[in-house]
């Protein structure tokens, strides 16, 4: 029998197709985002296999600050999603994040979006992230990248992309 390519291993390596939101609002939010999406790429049993532009979007929530720079990254990954999940707060440690109040700026924000078509409920992780089906700042690079990418329950990044309120997203 032939050696699978890659060599005899790589046939045994399941990796699932995830998707992370990437926001930054202070301290060179662009340089942060690029760097971000370099680390994500170098994280274990990672591959970056696809990012969207950068987008400029207006602050929900707290008014008083700087605009947000967004992007969306597809991997794949053999990380579980606990473990992805504390590997994207690892990276936000990096970065220097503090959460002084809520919805206070941040360095970097790093959202597990999607994970397969898994649905998971638990008391540290929500999957699919359970606001980015009415944020166009995630929806409209995540329909850049990926269009057809399913969000359970609820339909493709374009069709809600569609039905999104408008929002200040360039
Ligand atoms: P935030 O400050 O909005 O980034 O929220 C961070 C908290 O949300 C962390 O304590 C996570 O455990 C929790 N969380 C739940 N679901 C997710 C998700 N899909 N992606 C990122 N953080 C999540």
């Amino acid at each position: 029998e032939e050696a699978p390519p890659g060599g005899p291993r790589a046939a045994a390596v399941t990796r699932f197709p995830a998707y992370a939101g990437l926001g930054s609002t202070l301290a060179h939010p662009r340089e942060q985002v690029l760097a971000a999406l370099d680390e994500l790429g170098r994280l274990p049993q990672t591959r970056l296999v696809s990012r969207s532009r950068l987008y400029r979007s207006a602050p929900l929530g707290h008014e008083a600050q700087p605009d947000f720079v967004n992007a969306v990254a597809r991997i794949d990954t053999g990380l579980q999603p606990p473990l992805l999940l504390a590997e994207l707060q690892a990276i936000e440690q990096r970065h220097g994040r503090e959460r002084p109040f809520p919805d206070a700026p941040r360095t970097l924000d790093l959202d597990l979006l999607l994970y397969g078509d898994e649905v998971i409920a638990s008391t540290s992780l929500t999957v699919p992230h359970p606001r980015m089906h009415e944020r166009a700042f995630v929806l409209r690079p995540l329909a850049e990248i990926c269009p057809a990418a399913s969000v359970p329950g609820r339909g493709t990044a374009a069709q809600l992309l569609k039905a999104c309120p408008a929002q200040d997203v360039e």
